[in-house]
């Protein structure tokens, strides 16, 4: 499901050229960015690269200094927070303590003076949805951590928004809870149909939940694109290095084929064969980013490999179960990391501190970035 493949249609939030200046400070610098009806956005970023501020001027919290954030088709400039097809939920949740589950998530509606049986069947439906029904009558108070990012969740939905913000909901709850609710999150906005942009820090949720990714960078947007792009193809060292872990080797291109190009790691010359031509001359400085895990570690030379094959020691393992990360120290004293799967370890133990091994990666591993 990629619905912003689908050139004719209108974005639902068009944001325009958006600046957002605090003094001097420019926060947010000449965005722009479409985000279209049912997908699942996240914006990531490090801390202060303006995430939040971006969010909160979908919501109206913040004002553009300058630019348009148009939504559903309508200028948002003059239209207050309340008035916007959109609501936030705020990772402190900001539930009532002296309320219920069910007061807390009925309250927005009746603010809205809806009549009493709309405002009940409303509340037991967004009750059904987060999976509280054991609870109504609970106060936050006598809730777990998760349930009450539930509450939080179910009492920003009750009024139907178009578009759900939300900033770091799971920020509060611990590694496991935190991945079993990203797939609750998923299966509600999947159940709802609507539109959800998330402010994470942390790119394995942004990879697990979202349908794209806006990766930010002190104020602006560095790469746009689904999960799995912005892994296997970073268009350079600063994604490459924000997502995930990645080995970066500094070198000039060598040779250029229609399919492949050769590049030669700068001190070293090592050559270093990729699964795709570049669009670089003959002599250009590049980058080549190989990620850990499509790297392997052996005592044995690789068969038949002249390229992409780099000698060292192993200086440390790390064993984190499900994997072993190796760091290997180069000739050249650079360090590389791989990561292997522990599948097969019974045959692979006997790689251990300070042995000369050889790490090696198939060429459409090698991602060439030109900056
Ligand atoms: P974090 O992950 O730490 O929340 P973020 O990416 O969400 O970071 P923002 O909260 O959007 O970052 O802040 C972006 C920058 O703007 C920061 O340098 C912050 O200090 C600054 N900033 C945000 N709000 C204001 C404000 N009201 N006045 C002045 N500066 C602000």
């Amino acid at each position: 499901f990629a619905p912003w493949n689908e050139a004719d249609k209108e974005p639902f939030v068009r944001i325009e050229n958006v600046t957002k200046k605090f003094g001097n400070f420019v926060a947010i610098d000449n965005i722009s960015l479409n985000i279209f009806e049912r997908e699942f956005y996240a914006l990531l970023g490090p801390s202060g690269c303006g995430k939040t501020t971006l969010l909160r001027m979908l919501a109206g919290f913040e004002i553009p200094t300058s630019g348009r954030i148009i939504i559903d088709g309508e200028d948002m400039s003059k239209v207050p927070p309340h008035k916007r097809p959109v609501n936030m939920m705020f990772q402190s949740y900001a539930l009532f303590p002296h309320m219920t589950v069910e007061q807390n998530i009925a309250f927005g509606l009746k603010q809205d003076h809806l009549p009493k049986a709309e405002i009940a069947d409303q509340v037991e439906r967004m009750i059904n949805l987060v999976k509280l029904n054991a609870f109504a009558k609970r106060k936050p108070e006598q809730l777990s951590g998760g349930q009450r990012q539930r509450v939080a969740l179910a009492r920003s939905l009750a009024k139907n928004p178009k578009m759900l913000l939300l900033d770091e909901p799971l920020g509060a709850l611990d590694k496991k809870l935190r991945e079993e609710t990203q797939f609750e999150l998923m299966n509600i906005q999947e159940k709802l149909g609507i539109t959800f942009v998330i402010v994470t820090h942390d790119q394995e949720e942004a990879m697990t939940v979202s349908s794209r990714i806006a990766v930010m960078d002190s104020g602006t947007v560095a790469q746009v694109a689904p999960p799995a792009e912005i892994y296997e193809f970073p268009n350079s060292r600063k994604v490459a290095d924000f997502i995930g872990d990645v080995n970066i080797f500094e070198g000039r291109v060598a040779d250029v084929q229609a399919d492949s190009a050769q590049i030669l790691i700068n001190a070293s010359d090592v050559p270093v064969r990729t699964g795709r031509s570049v669009e670089a001359a003959l002599g250009e400085t590049v980058w080549v980013a190989v990620r850990p895990e499509k790297m392997i570690v052996s005592l044995n030379p690789p068969k038949n490999m002249t390229e992409n094959v780099l000698k060292g020691e192993v200086w440390d393992i790390g064993y984190l179960g499900k994997l072993s990360v190796y760091h290997v120290r180069l000739q050249d004293k650079r360090m590389v990391t791989v990561a292997m799967t522990n599948r097969y370890r019974e045959t692979e133990h006997t790689i251990t501190w300070e042995d000369s091994v050889y790490v090696s990666w198939a060429p459409n591993a090698s991602v060439v970035l030109m900056s």
